[in-house]
């Protein structure tokens, strides 16, 4: 199922192999131990496809957001989680666009050689929510150094990084047009005196917590790009960040719908196969037909960001597209599957859980509808 732009097939069948040898029981394992997927990720880091984004004068793939797609959407296919490692992609992706000549050459390297983390991102705070030119957290020039002091909420995969891409505030909070000025991005080595995490427990085997920074010293070079200007490269780096969550959810999607199709088509009651039953049968092909569609409008996403070209609208259609497909599939599944899909070992449920996130978040869809609504059908601001 499914089709590829481009070049992208000898790809996804690469991923394939590396994910294969991890099946949906590795998942549930670490799903019942609430356990990180450190072997996962350790094959994935060797085979380089984590650093799809960095240039090959870095010793990365050198590809695009088109490729990196195809590896994020191949690791949901296979039953895994594409949030447990997906954020070093866009994180890779921020650095490489404006982190200054230093920083790339004495990072880069080694996030491209699997040696350095880069999964975590550490922006959202708990009185700012969506709204995030209203974080707190702020970063002082002290000497050499920047001291940050704050609290954030919801920051995955803190305690299985090497590095985390922190934003924080250089200058106050100014309301009306200025709002979005004044925040700063820090490239952060973990883990570090002055953090301290709180696991938060959720309803996803996905690493995620409540930190606290106390007094934490980041040298001043570890600033990526200007100081006060982190909201525009916080902008572009949330279309990448749709575009691999629409990816991640078609994945998810194709997975329950091969699943589910072929269970519809040998579970028999009544006599005959339940997938005879339309009920059962077209939710799956209407699920099917949306997900086709999202991936087309991920492509195009894709295909404008890869040229450096605007593709805001394209990216929040795509991750909303693709969310509502794959949330749409994980219900149909549940339909087909029955009280099995409560089944653990039927993997449906974890999968259930996991894919619901994306409607949520990165970007809840109703975020994206209020873009689509104010910029590109011209009504009034609604967030
Ligand atoms: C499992 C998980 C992992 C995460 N990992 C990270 C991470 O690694 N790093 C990080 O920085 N963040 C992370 N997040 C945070 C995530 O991006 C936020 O939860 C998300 O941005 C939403 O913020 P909030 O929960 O505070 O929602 P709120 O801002 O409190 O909003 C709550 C709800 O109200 C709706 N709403 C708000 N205003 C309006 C309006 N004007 N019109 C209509 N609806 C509105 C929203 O759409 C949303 O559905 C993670 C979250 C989860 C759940």
């Amino acid at each position: 199922m499914g089709h590829d732009h481009g070049g992208s097939a000898a790809i996804r069948e690469e991923v394939a192999a590396i994910c294969a040898r991890f099946p949906d029981e590795y998942w549930r394992g670490l799903d019942a131990d609430r356990r990180y997927p450190e072997e996962f990720l350790q094959a994935l880091l060797e085979s380089g496809w984590l650093g799809v984004l960095i240039p090959r004068e870095y010793g990365g793939k050198g590809l695009g957001i088109t490729e990196a797609a195809v590896v994020i959407e191949e690791i949901s296919r296979s039953g895994g989680n594409a949030a447990t490692c997906h954020a070093q992609i866009y994180n890779t992706g921020m650095l490489v666009r404006h982190g200054s000549e230093e920083l790339r050459k004495s990072y880069l390297p080694r996030i491209a050689a699997g040696e350095l983390r880069l999964l975590a991102f550490a922006l959202t705070e708990h009185d700012a929510g969506l709204d995030t030119t209203r974080i707190a957290t702020e970063a002082v020039r002290d000497g050499d150094d920047y001291v940050v002091n704050g609290t954030k909420n919801w920051l995955s995969r803190v305690q299985h990084s090497d590095l985390m891409i922190l934003a924080a505030r250089t200058a106050p909070y100014e309301a009306g047009a200025r709002r979005a000025e004044g925040l700063s991005a820090f490239l952060v080595e973990l883990p570090a005196d002055g953090i301290e995490a709180r696991p938060v427990r959720t309803m996803l085997n996905l690493e995620t917590n409540e930190v606290t920074f106390r007094d934490l010293r980041v040298p001043a070079e570890n600033l990526i790009g200007e100081e006060g200007a982190a909201f525009r490269y916080l902008i572009h780096g949330v279309n990448g960040d749709r575009i691999a969550a629409a990816s991640a959810a078609i994945g998810d999607s194709r997975w329950f719908l091969a699943k589910a199709s072929r269970y519809a088509s040998e579970r028999e009651v009544f006599g005959r196969p339940i997938g005879q039953n339309q009920s059962i049968q077209f939710p799956l092909a209407r699920a099917y037909a949306a997900t086709e569609a999202a991936s087309l409008m991920r492509f195009r996403a894709a295909e404008l960001y890869d040229r450096g070209e605007s593709c805001a609208a394209e990216a929040n259609m795509a991750k909303l597209l693709a969310s509502e497909a794959s949330w749409d599939a994980a219900n149909a599944a549940m339909n087909t599957f029955g009280g099995y899909g409560f089944a653990a070992e039927y993997d449906v449920e974890r999968k259930f859980r996991e894919t619901r996130l994306f409607v949520n978040g990165p970007g809840s869809n109703q975020l994206l509808l209020s873009y689509l609504g104010q910029h590109v059908l011209g009504m009034p601001r609604s967030f």
